[in-house]
């Protein structure tokens, strides 16, 4: 029989290593994933690894990002209680329970693009008390008009630039984070709406996310 994991424990060490190596500043970022249990969103496979500092593979061809990368973006989307995201890349659930724990369960909408992910993050999500956050299948790259505007559209997979329909889904307090860039090896780009509609974007840190396919976005 192998070692139980205390994954509480390692989840606090992991937080510590995020903070001391400065991607976490906000306490409530710091908050935010001593609240999640990473381990419940990954296959059984990789489950041992949950508090390694590193993508590891959810099926499908897909991958759940560094803690770290999505402390980077969460920390630069400086979310308020309350806000609605809408997140583009579901994934495993993970990085979606974190913008749950920062602005409220009923607040959060995801898109999947792949059934089968969606599926399983929804039934991650409700395992571990977040089952109010809201998955959707479809495609990503035209937004979610159905429930704009939003604060903030967080991507999670890597466009070749900010697809127009996004800025349309935007709040007048809107801003937009996503990985822009070729396919492999992208920017994290953050944007926010000016008063005219238009978008003021920055480029923030280099990163590596698997492509957003769709019809603003990547072929298949
Ligand atoms: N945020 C996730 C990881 C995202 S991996 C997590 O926390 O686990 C990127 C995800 O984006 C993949 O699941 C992929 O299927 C999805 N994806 C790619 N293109 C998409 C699109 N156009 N619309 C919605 N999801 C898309």
């Amino acid at each position: 029989m192998g070692r139980e994991i205390d994954f509480a424990a390692e989840r606090g060490r992991m937080v510590d290593r995020l903070v001391r190596g400065g991607y976490i500043h906000n306490p409530r970022v710091r908050e935010a994933f001593l609240a999640v249990p990473r381990e419940s969103f990954l296959v059984p496979e990789e489950r041992a690894e949950a508090y390694r500092d590193t993508p590891l593979s959810i099926g499908h061809n897909q991958t759940i990002s560094a803690p770290s990368m999505i402390a980077i973006m969460l920390e630069e989307a400086l979310l308020q209680r309350g806000e609605r995201i809408l997140e583009i890349g579901t994934g495993s659930g993970y990085h979606a329970a974190l913008l749950s724990s920062l602005v409220g369960p009923r607040n959060v909408i995801s898109i999947e693009r792949v059934e089968a992910l969606a599926e399983r993050a929804r039934s991650n999500l409700a395992s571990v008390g977040f089952g109010e956050v809201t998955v959707v299948v479809g495609d990503g790259s035209l937004g979610y008009p159905d429930r704009a505007p939003y604060d903030c559209i967080m991507a999670t997979a890597g466009a070749p630039q900010i697809p127009d329909p996004w800025a349309a889904q935007l709040s007048s307090r809107g801003r937009i984070l996503a990985p822009i860039g070729p396919r492999h090896g992208q920017v994290l780009v953050i944007a926010t709406k000016r008063a005219d509609g238009g978008l003021d974007a920055r480029e923030g840190t280099p990163c590596a996310f698997v492509p957003l396919v769709g019809s603003q976005a990547w072929p298949d």
